[in-house]
């Protein structure tokens, strides 16, 4: 079952290829994402648009090709496209709240962790994540660039079951159809090789940045995450609800590997852990029986000097590496909370990133 559903809509989808968005697509959309929300899936929004109703909004201005430009009719468009969304969810009772990243929150671990913290934090009130990049001040160099991409950093953060591409295509085919009488949707995607790579390169949609080359990358990293990926047509009927039951819509890219094997080899293969928590016999139980988060305090040492988001070495007393995971504490919070209960992380530092030293989801056991 997919539990985790990211669905990313595009600008050609939320015009319907016109200048304007095409609002009964959209509340025919959220009708769709508010089905599966009532039926307990958690739904994540990835939104472009931002610039397309911008340059409606100011009643399409004259401006010169610049980055300036783009940022104007970002700051002008995101505001009017959030509020355009809220209005619609509200109809069916759910509540959003914006989320604008760019490539540099996710890159680093520290505002990694931020962001997903975000995304939990709106996740666990039921609150729907409606995310697009910070066009109005990404630069060029931390900008993602297009939302397909995007999606899947998103679909990572989150650790989404499923993410949809949805575009004005049904799907990846052998050539562009609209110029290819021969093209062929492909169904199912396992390899992505030079060839495909190829027959997605010639389509490029409407007002939006992406084409399938964008679709394809972002399929190959989400499936590498250990989500599964469809990219369809954004005006089949029912679109999501039926790609969500299974139905062979589109083009899919089933997951390369499990989301638990793909977090433990990024866990392994990151930067050299950067320092030590020794931890007593009662915790180490707690994670190794019962798969629990390292709480501070089953801490008795910390060694090295790390940040938040820093990998590190979790060893019983007797030094023997049990576990491997990203710390939510520097070493200098660590050393403060260590030993103690996590109701008073927030008195002892004056903020607290939750209970957990070091959360099951992001740490591996060594001995299993
Ligand atoms: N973030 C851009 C916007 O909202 C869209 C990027 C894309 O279409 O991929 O206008």
């Amino acid at each position: 079952m997919y539990k985790r559903i990211v669905v990313k809509l595009g600008t050609s989808v939320l015009t319907g290829g016109g200048r304007n968005l095409d609002h009964p697509r959209m509340v025919e959309l959220v009708r769709q994402c508010a089905e599966l929300y009532h039926q307990n899936h958690d739904i994540i929004l990835c939104t472009s648009g931002a610039i397309a109703v911008g340059r409606a909004r100011l009643n399409f201005p004259e401006l010169p090709p610049t980055i300036a430009s783009k940022q104007l009719l970002a700051a002008v468009g995101q505001s009017r496209l959030m509020l355009t969304w809220e209005r619609f969810f509200e109809i069916y009772g759910i509540h959003v709240g914006q989320i604008l990243l760019t490539r540099a929150d996710v890159e680093n671990r520290q505002r990694f962790l931020n962001a997903r913290d975000a995304f939990s934090a709106l996740l666990d009130h039921r609150i729907v994540p409606v995310v697009n990049e910070n066009d109005a001040l990404a630069t060029e160099e931390i900008k993602v660039g297009d939302n397909d991409n995007l999606s899947a950093l998103v679909a990572t953060l989150v650790n989404a079951d499923l993410l949809i591409l949805l575009t004005d295509q049904s799907g990846l085919f052998t050539a562009d159809p609209r110029t290819n009488p021969d093209a062929q949707l492909i169904a199912e995607v396992r390899h992505i090789d030079e060839t495909l790579r190829a027959q997605a390169g010639g389509s490029v949609s409407g007002l939006g940045v992406g084409g399938m080359t964008t679709k394809v990358q972002a399929a190959n990293i989400a499936r590498r995450a250990g989500t599964d990926v469809v990219i369809t047509s954004g005006r089949e009927p029912n679109v999501i609800n039926r790609v969500v039951a299974g139905e062979a819509l589109g083009t899919r890219f089933p997951a390369l590997e499990t989301r638990l094997e793909s977090r433990k080899s990024w866990i392994l293969a990151g930067p050299k852990p950067a320092g030590r928590l020794l931890i007593d016999a009662g915790a180490a139980r707690a994670l190794c029986e019962k798969g629990r988060s390292l709480l501070p305090a089953g801490i008795v040492h910390v060694e090295g000097e790390f940040l938040r988001g820093d990998t590190v070495m979790i060893m019983n007393l007797e030094r023997h590496e049990l576990a491997r995971g990203l710390t939510a504490y520097a070493s200098s919070d660590m050393r403060q909370i260590a030993g103690r209960q996590s109701e008073l992380i927030a008195e002892r530092l004056g903020y607290t990133y939750g209970p957990a030293a070091v959360h099951r989801n992001d740490m591996i056991l060594l001995n299993d």
